[in-house]
């Protein structure tokens, strides 16, 4: 499914255990299994690289703590005054 990534995901390939529910349960299907082992024998996910939505339902059904860490991008606003306007966009928010 194509659209503007609003998130990004990173997995920490030593830290997974290959089990796959990310992959099955990512709405966008944007993460997949790498054909290469990690040091335990299992393929890990990695995140192709669009379509991230942040939607963080990856992260809520991995059962490995710190395995994987979703980022959420900041949303544009609309600049309240030049005085007291402040960048926006582009950056990562505090991850999940
Ligand atoms: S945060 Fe949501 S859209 Fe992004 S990789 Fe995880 S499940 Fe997929
Ligand atoms: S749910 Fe967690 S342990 Fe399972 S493949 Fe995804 S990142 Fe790896």
């Amino acid at each position: 499914m194509a659209g503007q990534a609003r998130g990004n995901v990173t997995v920490d390939v030593e830290e997974c255990k290959g089990c796959g529910l990310c992959v099955e349960s990512c709405p966008p299907k944007c993460l997949e299994l790498l054909p290469e082992l990690n040091a335990y024998g299992a393929h890990p996910a990695h995140y192709t690289g669009h379509d991230c939505s942040g939607c963080g339902i990856c992260f809520y059904c991995c059962p490995e703590p710190g395995a994987i860490t979703v980022y959420r991008l900041k949303t544009k606003t609309k600049a309240p005054a030049p005085a007291l306007a402040q960048e926006a966009g582009g950056d990562h928010a505090a991850a999940l």
